[in-house]
């Protein structure tokens, strides 16, 4: 790719694919990872995946897939905007949730309690378990067989525990260093964008009012840009002609705080990226005051709302009971998962088999785990 700047990603440099193969005739190595993400099979389930509110809810709210093409569409701009490889922070953002359980984060929190004794579950770790093992796609090997730099990225968090068995992957954890600049410009566009569109869903469903998002200064802000340029706005185009501006700003102030950094920092690859001591892209002290702002208002009237909670309440009682469930009987699991647990659970023990367990629950989508719970325990319901 031409134009990139010296520290972006380059994929002559690329620390490689865990299995060697021979490059793709007419594509970069990047863009095979996004299109071999796009055609996998967690990818494909994201779209009956919960982001805050259940999927049958109402058909207009996020799913983790419409997120996840959100997420990409902000990163790709970023990417260009700072002269990075905007394909492959496309490819990050499209993987970054494939290891995400059914039910949003109240899943996630389900499984991890399960899997306490067993070494615990962070999804991040699972979307890596995903493209690096789950996936079962070519002959030649298991999962996707992405690049390091792609498999870097999605791996954005990592428990100590779990980095030490990570090999060159989780080195950066136990170093305390960075991930090249694709990866860290991904983690914003993640969080840009479900702030932002977490607003929206949370008007849609009823849970906050324009009112009570005026406590929010960067909301408060474009609301009176908006209405002095548009005194009679109201509704729906009034909240996104607000969204706008607020995504629009956190962008353009990420873009540009970033390159200042990048500047002062005088990096020349990717190498030396790495090496810093603390993330490269990042807001300025000012924009990252308003986005806490956005983010504590969401956390009290969204996250903690008593429809949510009680939503959050179910998924976490229909996760917890198939996990038991599995773990004290695995044959009352499909063939195919029921083999893994014991081809697991004889190399790893107990372990094992709640990895398995916690992999086909994982894998579920929110209507399906519903669906699996009746069959399980409703006689009424046929297996
Ligand atoms: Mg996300």
């Amino acid at each position: 790719m031409t134009g990139l700047a010296a520290y972006a990603a380059h994929e002559e440099e690329s620390r490689g694919r865990r299995y060697t193969e021979p490059g793709p005739a007419y594509r970069s190595e990047y863009q095979r990872d996004r299109d071999r993400i796009v055609h996998s099979t967690a990818f494909r389930r994201l779209v009956y995946k919960t982001q805050v509110f259940v999927n049958h809810e109402g058909d207009l709210y996020r799913t983790r897939l419409t997120h996840t093409l959100e997420v990409a569409q902000i990163a790709r701009t970023i990417a260009q905007a700072l002269a990075l490889n905007e394909v492959l922070s496309e490819a990050i953002c499209l993987a970054h949730d494939v290891g995400h359980t059914p039910f949003g984060h109240a899943g996630q929190d389900a499984l991890n309690e399960c899997m306490m004794e067993f070494g615990g579950f962070e999804h991040n770790l699972q979307s890596l378990r995903v493209v690096d093992e789950l996936e079962e796609h070519y002959a030649d090997f298991n999962g996707l067989n992405l690049t390091f730099e792609c498999r870097e990225g999605i791996l954005k968090h990592c428990s100590y525990n779990n980095a030490v068995q990570l090999g060159e992957l989780g080195e950066r954890f136990i170093n305390r260093r960075q991930p090249g600049l694709e990866a860290q410009l991904a983690n914003f566009a993640d969080e840009i964008a479900y702030n932002n569109h977490d607003v929206d869903d949370g008007i849609r469903a009823g849970l906050i009012t324009i009112e009570q998002l005026l406590e929010v200064p960067l909301f408060s802000e474009y609301h009176r840009e908006v209405l002095a340029k548009y005194p009679h706005l109201t509704g729906r185009r009034l909240v996104f002609e607000i969204l706008r501006r607020m995504i629009n700003r956190l962008v353009t102030d990420l873009i540009e705080s970033s390159a200042l950094r990048l500047r002062e920092s005088a990096v020349r690859s990717i190498a030396e990226v790495r090496a810093q001591p603390k993330p490269l892209i990042g807001f300025s002290d000012a924009t990252r005051e308003l986005n806490h702002g956005l983010k504590a208002f969401l956390r009290e009237h969204v996250y903690k709302h008593y429809k949510v909670r009680r939503m959050t309440a179910k998924a976490r009682r229909v996760v917890s009971t198939l996990f038991d469930a599995f773990l004290s009987d695995p044959s009352l699991m499909p063939d195919e998962h029921r083999h893994t647990s014991s081809r697991l659970e004889s190399t790893l023990g107990s372990a094992g088999r709640a990895r398995a367990v916690a992999d086909y629950i994982a894998g579920m989508t929110d209507r399906y785990a519903i669906l699996e719970q009746r069959r399980m325990f409703d006689p009424g319901e046929r297996t």
